[in-house]
């Protein structure tokens, strides 16, 4: 049976699992989904080595970016986001081609679609966002500066939304991007309009826990958008709501970087 999973630290219960074995089922595929649990990346040869009908796999957090090194090619986004969630394992001698694996009897190859992900959610809070003429172009706020900000700011790029990343350090962050810290929000609130949270404030099970933004200064103006599904609504959500903002949680972009995840890996 072909073998794809998870690799990340603390996976139980993530959605990836349910989400492959359902479109097996439902397509009659010879395939399962497995969560692979690891201490630390470094046991990722050891895994790939130990199960030879491995065909490729999704990362999530902590090893986004300590994936990298592991592999043998990045797409073009992923190399740009220093940033990967999906990786083919090529093991077939003529599915390589012409490429050259070295010593190993396997290629990795990594991509990444939670950007494209993302931007496929853009166009109608976009279109929401300037349906009045008397409403400023929209900017964005990233709050955050990890490997989900940059898939963020790579699809606001290439909408054409200007954007600032909001960081706890920013002095640290992100060379050659526009970087703020949080005492400065009072003053950017009112003419960044987007405000995407691409931290992992608020996510279960610290759902008490909210993003340090001024709330008070959010309207109907603002669109709060978190990347955050579970819960379906954080308290950062449930906070901009009560100010009359509209809200949209990471649901539909789990759901579009898994489509495109499929795309990769099928078989
Ligand atoms: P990450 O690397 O763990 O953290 C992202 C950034 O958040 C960090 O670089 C940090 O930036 C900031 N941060 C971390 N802990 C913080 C804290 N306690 N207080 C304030 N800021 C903090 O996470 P990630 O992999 O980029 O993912 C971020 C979130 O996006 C997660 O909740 C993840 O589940 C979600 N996500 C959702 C989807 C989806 O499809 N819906 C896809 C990818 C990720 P600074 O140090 O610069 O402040």
């Amino acid at each position: 049976m072909v073998e794809f999973g998870l690799v990340g630290k603390g996976i139980s219960h993530s959605f990836s699992a349910d989400f492959f074995n359902d479109k097996y089922r439902r397509q009659g595929l010879d395939a399962v989904y497995l969560n692979f649990d690891l201490e630390d990346i470094s046991l990722l040869p050891a895994l790939i080595g130990s199960r030879p009908d491995l065909k490729g796999f999704n990362v999530t957090s902590p090893y986004k970016r300590e994936v990298i090194p592991f592999l043998d090619y990045l797409s073009p986004a992923a190399a740009r986001l220093q940033a990967v969630n999906v990786v083919k394992v090529v093991r077939n001698s003529s599915d390589l081609g012409s490429l050259k694996p070295g010593h190993k009897d396997y290629f990795l190859m990594g991509y990444n679609t939670d950007s494209p992900g993302f931007g496929l959610t853009l166009p109608p809070v976009l279109e929401a966002m300037c349906s009045s003429p008397d409403l400023p172009g929209v900017s964005a706020l990233i709050l955050g500066t990890g490997g989900a900000a940059s898939a963020v700011g790579l699809a606001l790029s290439e909408a054409g939304v200007p954007y600032i990343f909001v960081s706890r350090t920013p002095s640290v962050k992100m060379a050659g991007e526009s970087v703020c810290c949080y005492t400065d929000l009072s003053e950017l609130l009112d003419s960044h309009r987007l405000v995407v949270n691409a931290s992992p404030v608020g996510m279960f099970p610290n759902v008490e826990s909210a993003p340090d933004i001024p709330y008070h200064l959010l309207s109907s103006r603002h669109v709060c958008y978190d990347l955050i599904y579970n819960p379906p609504e954080t308290l950062f959500l449930q906070r901009a709501k009560a100010q009359g903002a509209k809200t949209v949680n990471g649901m539909e972009m789990l759901l579009n970087q898994a489509e495109l995840a499929w795309d990769i890996l099928s078989i």
